[in-house]
This record gives structure tokens, sequence and C-alpha cells, in this order.
């Protein structure tokens, strides 16, 4: 019998005035968090969910996220958390292809009217049956129409305890952001999460005394097991941060004495500028923070080299898809860390690099990444053809291209769909991304292919310069072209450059190369 509910229900019982959650002023112990995770689950069943059923969650890093995210888990029911930036067409997709029967929606704000988003999308889905607003007001007892999370669980009957559920069972559905496609949803089981979660608690050394600062969202798999359910694992603390803003998510590390903090790249990138031009990060205790993880997207090793230089916290770099709940790869406290590298399989995982026939390299030569192991998926949901294309026998393609060294370490080179042919050459972006991350005005960099008469494809590198002094001249296109050309052998340097003042990015920071190439020159110059 396997619920990631059973950890909850055990802390509230060993530990229940411990402090689960910290949102704000708010506060939450272990006995609330499990009460009202009770009372979600009391509503679920009162309306009929059975175990299997899917429940959408769209909610931003609120305690009503993991009060939901277990309450479903209690009615043995499936999770399929959305992302919040999702308009109306993109709701109606996921609540669609999840085959989903109930809707937690957040109201959102002037700026992000999740809830009306919602509700339209919840209309145009038939077998939807059920929605319910998250409102912040408690008192409040219906929104836009529908009844809110209030109204749902005021009369509920807190269940006593956890549906049984089998490790084969799915626990959630995570979509694939659908950087490379049509977001597929990962069916992942109760196995694949809880081990998981135990495998990254011990990679972190994590204990019931760490606060971690949750800012990753917790609707994607990084956040939601790295932060969220490794927290409940270890009857920890979960410190929700709903938005990133560099110096408030330094200024919540010194408050709540915050201890791991993980972040995608470009949160790093972020805090690394922010607090440099404005020269503040001696103004923050940050001593209590003793684990700093990045993932979901490559690190640039000018970023770890400043960043630790700076803040004097280690950043352990982990590799991961939704597909595999996500960590599959990770540095280990206690192995040297090889710049560069993601670290090493994680415990009870393999992974092996294979050639386009899917046979076994030797050692230092590039490959698929193929992993197998507890945290690989079950499948995607409703889409055998493509289970079939990326699960082979236990084997899980990732469509990355990869290389182990001699010691195991193993790097992550580029995605196979992002990789450019120049002229027959095989160009990784990454490498040129890394290169241009060096030079001093660069803050960020992005390189894709694009179609060219004459070469096949050809380089082009979209540019965010950093914000310089006012008296400061920064590079140009020009000079940066020329720069390149210095730096990068003659077919791999981009023939194009073009300054941006942003990238397009998903909300895990990754960046949309897709989007970059369907529509070049879009991004405001
Ligand atoms: P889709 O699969 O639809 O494109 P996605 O890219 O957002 O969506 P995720 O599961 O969030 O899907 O991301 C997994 C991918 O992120 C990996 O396949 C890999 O390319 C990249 N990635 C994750 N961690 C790292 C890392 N440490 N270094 C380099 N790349 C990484």
């Amino acid at each position: 019998m396997m619920n990631l509910a059973a950890a909850l229900q055990r802390n509230a019982q060993c530990k229940p005035n411990k402090v689960a959650l910290i949102c704000g002023d708010t506060q939450f112990t272990y006995a609330q968090f499990d009460h009202i995770s009770s009372q979600v689950a009391g509503a679920l069943l009162a309306i009929g969910i059975q175990p299997g059923d899917r429940v959408a969650l769209s909610c931003p890093n609120l305690p009503f996220f993991p009060f939901i995210y277990y309450g479903i888990q209690k009615v043995g029911g499936v999770v399929v958390p959305l992302n919040v930036l999702f308009k109306e067409r993109e709701i109606k997709y996921h609540l669609k292809d999840s085959e989903a029967k109930f809707f937690f929606c957040f109201e959102g704000t002037s700026e992000l009217p999740m809830a009306e988003a919602g509700i339209a999308a919840f209309r145009q889905v038939e077998q939807c049956e059920h929605m319910a607003v998250i409102t912040r007001d408690p008192q409040q007892f219906s929104f836009g129409g529908m009844p809110t999370l209030s109204a749902l669980i005021h009369n509920a009957t807190p269940v006593k305890d956890y549906a049984e559920r089998q490790a084969d069972d799915t626990a959630v559905i995570l979509y694939t952001s659908g950087t490379t496609g049509q977001p597929k949803g990962a069916m992942l089981t109760q196995s694949n999460m809880m081990s998981n979660a135990m495998v990254a608690g011990n990679l972190m050394a994590g204990n019931g005394n760490d606060v971690h600062l949750a800012v990753l969202p917790l609707f994607h798999s990084f956040g939601q097991t790295v932060h969220m359910n490794t927290a409940v694992l270890s009857g920890a603390t979960l410190l929700l941060i709903p938005r990133f803003e560099p110096l408030h998510v330094l200024s919540q590390i010194e408050k709540y004495h915050a201890s791991i903090f993980a972040g995608v790249p470009t949160m790093y990138i972020g805090m690394l500028h922010t607090t440099s031009a404005c020269g503040s990060e001696q103004d923050y205790d940050l001593s209590s923070l003793r684990l700093a993880i990045s993932g979901g997207a490559p690190l640039p090793a000018e970023v770890i080299k400043s960043f630790e230089s700076q803040f004097k916290i280690p950043i352990l770099e982990g590799y991961g898809l939704s597909e595999t709940s996500p960590v599959a790869c990770f540095h280990h406290l206690d192995v040297e860390r090889v710049p560069g590298s993601v670290g090493q399989p994680v415990q009870g995982v393999e992974i092996c690099i294979v050639d386009d026939q899917g046979m076994p390299v030797e050692t230092g030569k590039d490959g698929e990444v193929t992993i197998r192991g507890h945290n690989v998926m079950k499948g995607y949901l409703n889409r055998p053809e493509e289970t079939a294309s990326v699960l082979k026998g236990s084997w899980l393609h990732t469509g990355d291209i990869g290389r182990f060294d001699e010691a195991g370490n193993l790097y992550v080179i580029d995605r196979i769909k992002d990789m450019i042919i120049r002229s027959g050459f095989n160009v990784y972006p990454r490498e040129i991304e890394d290169v241009f991350m060096t030079h001093p005005d660069v803050a960020m960099a992005a390189v894709v292919g694009i179609p060219d008469d004459i070469y096949g494809e050809e380089i082009k590198a979209f540019i965010v310069l950093r914000e310089g002094d006012a008296d400061k001249v920064l590079a140009d296109e020009i000079s940066l072209l020329e720069w390149g050309k210095s730096q990068l052998a003659s077919y791999k340097y981009p023939r194009y450059i073009e300054i941006c003042k942003q990238l397009p990015m998903n909300a895990t920071g990754k960046v949309l190369k897709k989007d970059l190439k369907a529509d070049l020159g879009r991004y405001e110059r």
C-alpha cells in the first residue's frame, strides 16, 4: 500500500505542531495541513471522485496548492497540475486531454485573471463535471457562478484515512511544457513520485530541520518533487513564494532561515544581476542557506563561478525530465563536483549513452541519453505511439545528447532537436551560448539554427545585454559578432546576432527556442 499522503499523516501524528507551510505572514502546522487536505478529500469524495479519477489543479505557490494536491492523493485521485500562466485555450486543451473530472482554479489577479480563463475553458469541456475557484477570502462562497474552495469544504466531513493505492497506480500527470511539440501528459506513479522524493531528499541530506524555499513553481516536476514532496517526506518546513523577485527571495531566506533553495538558471542569473546592480548581497544574512540546487536547463559555468564567489554557497546541479519524476542525475555532496557536468546517476537509476541505432557508445563519446529506473514514467496518457517512441524496453530515450567521462560524470550537451547542422557540421547551441555568457556585457544568450540556402542552416544568437552603468557603452551587434568570431571556429560562430530586451521563456525559465525560430525578429530590440 502506497500513498504520498502517508507521510503527511505521519507528520501530523508525530509532530502536529511543527510548522509545515509558511507563506507571507501565514503559517500552518502539520496538523492543520493534514486536516485541511482531509477536508478537501472529504469534499471530493462527497462529489463522487473515485480512485484513479483525474483532478486538475491550477494554483500558484500558495498553501492551497499542497492542501489540494494532498487532498486529491488522499482519495486516490490523480493530480493534474496546470501551468498558472495558461490562457483559456491552453486550459481547455489540458482539461480535455487529461479527461479531468474536477478542476480547481485559483482566482488570480487583475493582471492574470486565472479564474475567468479557467471558468470559460471549463464550460467548454463536457467531461469535466465540477469546478471550484480558490479564493483568498475564506468567506467567499461563490465566484463567477462557481462554488469556491471554501464553499466546498465548508460542510465536508474530513476523511479519516487515505485511499489504498498500489505502487504502479498513477499519482500525478505532469504535462511536458511543449517546448518541443504538443504537451503530453507523463503518467507518474506513486512509486515514481515517492522514490524520487526520497532519493532527492537523501542527496540533499534533507531533514526535519530544513526550511525549503519554494519559489520554483509547484506545478512543475522540479519544484513538486525537490521541494514539496521532499519537505513533506522529511517533515521539514516549506516556505512558499508565489513569484520570483530576486531581492524578495534573499530577504525571505534571511527572515525564515531557509536552508535549501532550488532554482532554474534564469533565477540564479537574476539574483546575480540584481544584487550586483544594487550592491545589496552584503545586506542579507544568508548563513542559514546550506545548499543551492539548479536544474531544468543548462547552468552556464560562468554563473556557477560568479554565484559561488558572491554568495559563498555551493550550487549543486541536477538533470532530469518531467518523464523521470524528474531527478535522474545529481551532484553528490560527497563526490568532487566537476563544473559543466550534471553529476552522476542517482541511486536506483541507470543512464546509458546510445548511438542512433540504440547501441551503447564508448565512454567519452556523444550519444543520446537513455534512462531506466524507479523514476521513469509509465507512459504518456492516451498516446501509445508517442510512448513507444520514447520508452523502448524499460529505457526512456530523452532526446538529449550527452556524454560520460571516465569518472562517471554526465555532461548534457544539448537537445537533439536543438542541434544545428551547418554545412554538414554538427553545432551545439549550448556551447556557443556558454561562450557568449563569458562576454562581460552579456546577461543571456540563446542560439538557434535558421534556414540557409547555402549552408542548410545558419547560426543566429539572440543576446540580452546586462544593465550597464549609465556612462558605460555596451557591446553592439557588430562588436558581438566580431567577438564571437575571435572565440569560435569558423563553422560555429553566429553570422547573425540580434540584441533583444528579453527572451521568450516558459514558466520554468526555459528559453522557448521554437518561438525564437518561428518568429524571428519579433522580440523587442
Ligand atoms: P518538452 O519536453 O515538451 O520540450 P520541457 O523541456 O519543458 O518540455 P521538462 O521535462 O521540463 O520538459 O525538461 C526536461 C529537459 O530539460 C531535459 O530533457 C533537458 O533537455 C533539459 N534539462 C534539464 N536539466 C538540465 C540540466 N541540468 N542541464 C541541461 N539541460 C537540462
